[in-house]
């Protein structure tokens, strides 16, 4: 018997993630199939004038960023489950440190451990921080000196 690379898990908690993944899969389907029915029931309630149908646009295109969003997210939760199969689940992308379980239960489609997330935060804060001081660099340095 080989020793799995992930294992800081046990079975039990890989399918509690498992179970986690698939139940906020089904979440996610059964809010899109909600959204068609109520959508197609609005579109057969009869006629409307212009100003109605304008304002389901505006509707129609907030939901499908809500949509792409949430469908960026069950792409995610997919491409988890299908990882938890293999024994890299788990194991952090970047440093290839064991994620704990804690964090995973949390967040099952976690791909970085604690330690990445946030050094990865910190620099993306930090290019904001670059970009910001570079237009108000002006500013910046009369208040340095
Ligand atoms: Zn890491």
């Amino acid at each position: 018997m080989t020793v799995r690379l992930n294992s800081h898990l046990s079975n039990e908690q890989i399918e509690m993630l498992r179970d986690k993944l698939l139940s906020e899969a089904e979440r996610i389907r059964s809010n899109f199939q909600l959204k068609k029915h109520e959508y197609e029931n609005n579109s057969i309630s009869g006629a409307k004038d212009e100003v109605d149908s304008a304002n389901d646009n505006i509707l129609l295109a907030a939901d499908m960023r809500f949509s792409n969003r949430e469908s960026l997210y069950y792409k995610k939760i997919m491409k988890t489950l299908s990882k938890v199969e293999s024994d890299h689940y788990g194991m952090c992308d970047e440093c290839g440190d064991p994620i704990t379980f804690t964090r995973l239960i949390a967040r099952p489609t976690s791909e970085m451990c604690i330690l990445c997330k946030e050094e990865s935060e910190r620099e993306e804060s930090q290019n904001f921080f670059d970009r910001r001081s570079k237009s108000l660099g002006t500013v910046m340095s009369v208040n340095g000196h």
